[in-house]
């Protein structure tokens, strides 16, 4: 544990069942986890062994079966759906592995969209959402359509709207699933820098071990149970 701080995300006997016709499925085991301010925590593992799952649970995305999950103070797992939509709009940001952006809305106005929920006026959010596209280098491609720009522009469009409200914990789900080796090193610099910028917490799901490199702590997952735990500088089996 760092120096005294008290951690971001606590999860506590976390389980998770799916229910597919007569089968149940455990997808997420029992699962214990403190994560601290500031850690670039990767959630690893092979297909299916429940790290979405976990990930949508932390941000409240999805209920648990059972089990607690707090972020700060906030129990997470017993808010309302509107509390939870607040909780999103003020804390979190969101990448996704397909971007989602919105096809008919520019660079600009993709990267703003957080901020229409957040009540900011238009000119402002046009001002924040120009300076974190050149932050993201896309400076130059400030009316495109996403159609119109590469998987690696549209991922960086992506980036500027989950940093742009300056969110205390930003959740990726496979971000480089569908950029090639070199987009991949730069999308995740840009992540981690801005993380390290602003001090906040990333939630990093992948199974590709290339990608475990970025984080400060790999959690490795295998069918819905904690098998590793490690931080840099540490290997401590969990
Ligand atoms: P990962 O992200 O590691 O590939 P998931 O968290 O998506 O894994 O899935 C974990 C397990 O839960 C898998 O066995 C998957 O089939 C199952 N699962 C996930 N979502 C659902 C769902 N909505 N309904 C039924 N089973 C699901
Ligand atoms: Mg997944």
């Amino acid at each position: 544990m760092s120096e005294g701080t008290k951690p971001i995300i606590r999860v506590r006997n976390l389980c998770k069942d799916y229910i597919a016709g007569e089968e149940r499925i455990s997808a997420l085991k029992d699962i214990n986890i403190d994560i601290m301010p500031g850690e670039i925590c990767c959630i690893f593992g092979q297909s299916g062994s429940g790290k979405s799952t976990l990930l949508n649970m932390l941000a409240g995305l999805e209920a648990p079966t059972s089990g607690d999950i707090f972020i700060g103070n906030i129990p997470v797992s017993r808010l309302s759906e509107n509390d939870l939509a607040i909780l999103r709009q003020r804390y979190l940001g969101f990448i996704f592995q397909s971007y989602n952006l919105m096809d008919n809305m520019t660079a600009v106005e993709n990267t703003a969209l957080p901020l229409i929920f957040k009540g900011v006026d238009k000119k402002q959010r046009e001002e924040l959402a120009v300076s974190a596209l050149r932050a993201v280098g896309l400076g130059e491609r400030l009316g495109h359509y996403p159609s119109r720009m590469s998987g690696g522009q549209q991922q960086r469009v992506g980036i500027a709207r989950a940093f742009i409200t300056k969110p205390k914990i930003v959740f990726a789900d496979e971000p480089t699933g569908n950029l090639d080796t070199k987009t991949t090193a730069e999308v995740m610099d840009m992540i981690k820098s801005f993380a390290k910028k602003y001090n906040q917490t990333i939630i990093l799901v992948t199974h590709e071990n290339d990608l475990a490199e970025y984080a400060t702590r790999v959690i490795t997952l295998a069918d819905g149970k904690i098998i590793k735990d490690t931080r840099k500088g540490e290997d401590k089996n969990a």
